[in-house]
């Protein structure tokens, strides 16, 4: 797994665990849909109902999980989080949602990866609190009705594009979590460092900050590993001296680039003079599968505006040379 990757294993969760923001106040960042979700919660306990549908949409690692644990937290129910590969079967959803508890809150984390059984099956309970359970076979099977109780269902989705309108406009409120500002993941690493008893100054966040590319769950990770350094290497206190020497030991640059990043812009301008080159090329240049280097690599890289796209191949930017220290040819002429 890579240090800057944005997604987690089980193990890492378990960590994370301890650092999840237990309400609004709490929750760093993201001003918009913590004031939007404020109004939304506050309207539904004031009615001493079941809150809207939510929607969150955003990359890996901005805090969707976190947000649906608040919600319930919130709301002052339980919650149950289940994700949408794990649902293949309408019958697995039925399962689910005819043992929810009234008010509680189902978390379905990457909801457009459910099967179109399942889907269908949501609709309906979403919309009635109902679902009909098919029971038999062919011919002789009939569909039971069965009343649920009022539920909130969050769901979780990289980008709401991916959803069926259908599914998409069952939701009262959808939310659009962007990636966050330097100064946002400074804050998150602060009260994680507190939590995690690490002694940190300003300069010492603000450099792990602007390597952690827009994402707390990044931000954490180099955190913890910053720690390591600091405690094996020196008194434990974390300066920007401290946090520069460890993240040079694991590769991560000042722009939050590790080697497979740099590696695919060291190609692009040392081997092909910045491009525009094909991706398997590129990919075979870097020694990388073509797949690695489109899914893994790229984006953050173009969201950077490091690389660009274009018809005709991979081009690096002006951007991309300033960042080696290098500068672009002049384009040629005629
Ligand atoms: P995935 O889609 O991969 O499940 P996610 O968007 O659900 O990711 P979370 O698991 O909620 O992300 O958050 C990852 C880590 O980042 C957690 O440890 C959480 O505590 C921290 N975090 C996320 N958002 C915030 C925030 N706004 N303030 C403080 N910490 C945050």
């Amino acid at each position: 797994e890579r240090l800057v990757g944005a997604s987690a294993d089980h193990e890492e969760q378990a960590v994370e665990a301890a650092l999840r923001p237990k309400d609004l106040g709490e929750f760093i960042g993201q001003e918009k849909v913590r004031e939007q979700l404020d109004l939304v919660l506050r309207a539904a306990r004031a009615r001493g109902a079941t809150a809207d549908h939510v929607l969150l949409s955003g990359a890996p690692g901005l805090g969707k999980t976190t947000l649906s644990m608040i919600i319930a937290a919130e709301m002052e129910a339980p919650i149950r989080i289940t994700s949408g590969p794990a649902i293949q079967h309408a019958g697995d959803l039925a399962a689910i949602l005819s043992s929810l508890q009234e008010g509680e809150v189902l978390f379905l984390d990457e909801i457009h990866r459910m099967s179109r059984p399942a889907e269908e099956m949501l609709y309906m309970a979403m919309e009635d609190f109902r679902v009909d359970v098919i029971v038999g076979k062919g011919p002789g099977a009939t569909a039971i009705p069965l009343e649920l109780p009022p539920f909130t269902l969050v769901g979780a989705t990289t980008r709401a594009g991916l959803l069926p309108p259908p599914l998409r406009d069952r939701f009262g409120f959808t939310a659009h979590m962007e990636f966050y500002e330097p100064a946002e993941l400074e804050r998150v690493i602060h009260r994680s460092a507190n939590l995690l008893d690490v002694e940190i100054d300003t300069a010492g966040a603000a450099e792990i900050a602007g390597r952690s590319r827009g994402t707390p769950r990044i931000a954490n990770r180099l955190l913890r590993r910053v720690r390591d350094y600091a405690q094996v290497k020196a008194d434990g206190f974390v300066t920007r001296e401290i946090a520069g020497a460890a993240l040079a030991v694991y590769e991560v640059d000042s722009r939050g680039l590790d080697r497979l990043d740099r590696g695919v812009l060291e190609a692009l301008i040392k081997l092909f003079g910045g491009g525009p080159v094909g991706l398997s090329t590129l990919a075979v240049a870097v020694g990388e599968e073509r797949e690695t280097v489109e899914e893994v690599a790229e984006p953050f890289l173009v969201r950077e505006g490091l690389l660009a796209r274009t018809p005709r191949g991979r081009v690096a930017t002006p951007a991309a040379w300033a960042h080696f220290g290098l500068t672009p040819p002049r384009p040629s002429t005629g």
